[in-house]
């Protein structure tokens, strides 16, 4: 049997998470090609945490041989012959990178170049990088990147209206993140409605604690609402999305904050927890049903943009085959599903009430029988598109 085992790994700046997924089909001489969307099989899945801190390992070297103790107490260690690669999942391909990559010298050197336009994420991607190379210097390792499914966005979504010549000297353009995700989900909502993805026009809403929205026209993207950095578009756990850049220039010359100061009110101290001290939907939810005023106003502020953008979304693409909802927030509140689409009966899209407040964890339609838009749930898989786009690269 050739290897086909593909260890992803996800290496933040505190954590690492990892899955080990066995990408073998069921190949038989009878049925050579089975279901190439078919689940692969999750071997070991898990997180190592604190990484740096008194309670965890000191340092990312220390996390990933956590990894491989906990992966070779299953008998599928790093030096495993099942293992056919490692997935690395990096946040920030820029232009340079639009598809998964075979990671060298030259590519760990050009993902170090893009550091600026992630100066937290990358660098966290690349320790993970560096360090599986060196504990398997002979194994293919693979780069997925988040940005790589927006990159055929046309000029005309990707640009920002502002002097060319400093946009292109200094990468500033709208690239968009929860790449994997939305090529993902859109391609399975395709399947949910019996269909070729090529043949329909989704619209994908990633609502976990970071939030995009993505415009996706016969599998390819064509809009999506992040844009240089994760700071824009949908109103998030905590960061605002979308406001006037001159919000920007008032903190700093009236309020008197500095840069990095006005980046972590933006990034960390706004969206749902600045408007209402929670970030966490559930529990904005349970303040809602006791008459909690501001967290009523958080979940309007919320579902407001969400509707905005999904009409914007509709005039992108023209025809919408597809609403489809997922991560944490989007799989699992009927709240936001409902009051993100309540009203858009005239674009053809009809929420049924009752299927929608069934909760489950399977890809499921959630429209009436009469709805011209199919609106659907889809659970999101990182892993799993990582996983595949990698073994689609290394697979004998
Ligand atoms: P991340 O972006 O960290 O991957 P997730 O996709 O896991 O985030 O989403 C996390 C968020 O999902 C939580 O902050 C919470 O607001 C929301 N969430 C999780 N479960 C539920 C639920 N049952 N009802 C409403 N919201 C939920």
């Amino acid at each position: 049997m050739p290897p086909s085992h593909v260890l992803v790994l996800n290496s933040g700046s505190s954590s690492l998470k990892y899955q080990l997924l066995d990408m073998t089909r069921g190949e038989t001489a009878a049925d050579p090609n089975p279901d190439p969307d078919a689940a692969p099989e999750r071997k070991a899945t898990g997180i190592v945490e604190h990484i740096g801190e008194p309670t965890g390992p000191a340092d990312n070297t220390e996390a990933l041989e956590t990894v491989a103790d906990e992966l070779a107490a299953r008998g599928a260690g790093l030096d495993s012959p099942d293992l056919a690669a490692i997935a690395h999942r990096v946040v920030h391909g820029g232009t340079r990178f639009t598809r998964p990559t075979l990671i060298t010298d030259e590519v760990v050197a050009e993902i170090e170049n893009l550091i600026p336009l992630a100066p937290l994420h990358n660098p966290a991607n690349l320790t993970g990088v560096r360090v599986a190379r060196r504990l398997r210097p002979d194994l293919p390792q693979v780069a997925v990147f988040d940005t790589a499914f927006h990159s055929t966005m046309p000029q005309s979504a990707a640009r920002y209206a502002i002097d060319r010549t400093v946009a292109d000297e200094y990468g500033i353009r709208r690239y968009g993140f929860h790449g994997t995700s939305h090529a993902y989900v859109s391609r399975r909502t395709a399947r949910l409605l019996g269909k070729d993805p090529s043949e329909v026009n989704v619209i994908v809403l990633h609502l976990g604690n970071g939030a995009s929205a993505s415009a996706v026209r016969g599998g390819v993207c064509v809009d999506t609402s992040m844009g240089l950095t994760p700071l824009e578009g949908l109103v998030m756990g905590t960061r605002s999305g979308d406001l006037d850049p001159a919000v920007i220039f008032h903190l700093t010359r009236v309020a008197g904050l500095s840069p990095d100061e006005v980046d972590i009110l933006l990034n960390k101290r706004s969206g749902l927890l600045g408007l209402c001290g929670d970030n966490d939907m559930r529990e904005i939810g349970r303040r809602i049903a006791e008459g909690d005023e501001a967290a009523h106003l958080a979940f309007d502020v919320y579902t407001h943009r969400l509707r905005k953008y999904v009409g914007a979304y509709c005039a992108v693409l023209g025809r919408v085959d597809a609403v489809a909802f997922t991560a944490g927030v989007g799989e699992n509140s009927a709240a936001v599903r409902g009051a993100a689409l309540d009203g858009l009966e005239p674009l053809g899209i009809e929420i049924d009430a009752v299927r929608n407040a069934v909760r489950g964890s399977a890809e499921r339609l959630v429209s009436t029988d009469t709805s011209r838009v199919a609106v659907a749930v889809v659970p999101t898989d990182e892993e799993r598109e990582i996983a595949q786009q990698a073994y689609s690269l290394v697979r004998p």
